[in-house]
């Protein structure tokens, strides 16, 4: 069996070093807000290269505080993509304004800035693009739409931590960056935990009082606020992972560039482009192949922990009907979803277990072919 991810070869490499950071939070009875949370916030704003990071309880918490924080709510709209996790979308939800999805290109499977003008109306606030599967947007168009339309841009980077667009990290290009250390994330936590990030003080002080109740002085409420703290074990835990992001993810590039490679051979099998310029951190390894659906049911027999990210386009869940957006109205969205299968990707994936996902995917795909 070949998992997708495989999150113990990471912890038997640093588990004796969370576990120590660990021992000595849980003594220390400091549990919140802590040393950890500071130093973390600190050690990330250097990292990612923006002003200002603020901890938080996870992605979606991050997504929904950057919308309030800007006074984005009941009436506003927000552009994004159908081709993301749903907690993009339900933060537009959550504020009470209206998610409206534009079109992918196909093969970034980011939104296509070609197409954001036409969605824009006098109620548009601002554009969330998201950096899927660890591979920038294309930010500079993304940037240029925004700036002449007066929106802000909220960056989805929980899956690019790392990633760079043209030379600069994502989540320091627009006005503010959410990240989520999900953990199967590629800087993940033992547990659930996010952040944001913004070179601006005033969205700082905003989001660090949302955060907390509303208020920034203890008992002191200015709004209704949540409770969205990082705890200190996972702000340790995260220390000492940062400190191996890099070298993780360039791992991952190596592997999806061996995987390239292997699959050279055989044209079924449409393998990740990426934009001039950018330096992708392959959170997932997601190829296109004709019989998706039956190759992924081979695989599953064959041991391969192949994964569909995401099988359903958000406009066409349930919770969006009131839309009014059926199916065609997105069409390449709708076609990626068909195509896409994410193969096992993570650091500590070995060249021979590679061979072993491609040749059973290249021999899975020349089968499914003689079927039909
Ligand atoms: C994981 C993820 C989120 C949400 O993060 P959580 O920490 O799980 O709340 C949001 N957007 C994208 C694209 C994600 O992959």
């Amino acid at each position: 069996m070949i998992p997708i991810l495989d999150s113990k070869r990471q912890y038997a490499a640093i588990g004796e070093e969370v576990e120590k950071e660990v021992l000595e939070v849980l003594r220390s009875g400091q549990y919140i807000l802590g040393k950890h949370n500071k130093a973390l916030e600190q050690e990330l704003a250097d990292f990612i290269g923006v002003k200002n990071t603020v901890c938080l309880n996870s992605g979606t918490d991050a997504l929904h505080l950057a919308l309030r924080a800007l006074d984005i709510g009941a009436g506003d709209e927000v552009i994004s993509t159908a081709f993301t996790f749903v907690a993009t979308a339900e933060a537009i939800g959550i504020v009470g304004a209206k998610p409206v999805f534009v079109d992918i290109n196909a093969d970034t499977f980011n939104i296509d800035p070609a197409k954001i003008e036409n969605a824009i109306t006098p109620k548009t606030k601002a554009i969330i693009p998201v950096h899927l599967y660890g591979q920038p947007a294309d930010m500079d168009m993304i940037l240029d739409i925004a700036k002449r339309h007066n929106l802000y841009v909220i960056e989805d980077a929980c899956q690019a931590i790392g990633a760079l667009y043209k030379g600069k990290m994502v989540g320091s290009l627009g006005d503010i960056g959410c990240f989520s250390f999900y953990p199967t994330k590629n800087l993940g936590a033992m547990g659930d935990g996010g952040l944001l990030t913004t070179n601006s003080d005033m969205i700082k002080d905003r989001v660090i009082a949302l955060r907390n109740h509303g208020g920034a002085i203890r008992y002191h409420h200015d709004e209704i606020g949540v409770n969205s703290r990082l705890d200190e074990v996972q702000a340790a835990i995260l220390r000492v992972k940062l400190k191996h992001i890099n070298e993780w993810n360039k791992k991952r590039r190596e592997n999806a560039y061996r995987y390239n490679e292997l699959f050279a051979k055989c044209s079924d099998i449409v393998t990740p482009k990426e934009l001039d310029d950018t330096y992708c951190v392959y959170h997932q390894y997601t190829v296109k192949i004709p019989n998706r659906d039956n190759i992924h049911k081979m695989l599953q027999e064959k041991g391969i922990g192949a994964m569909l990210y995401y099988p359903i386009p958000l406009h066409m869940q349930k919770v969006h009907e009131y839309l009014g957006m059926g199916k065609g109205s997105l069409p390449i969205t709708e076609k990626n979803t068909e195509v896409v299968i994410s193969l096992p990707m993570f650091p500590e994936l070995t060249k021979e277990e590679q061979q072993t996902v491609a040749d059973t995917l290249i021999q899975c795909v020349e089968e499914s072919k003689a079927l039909v």
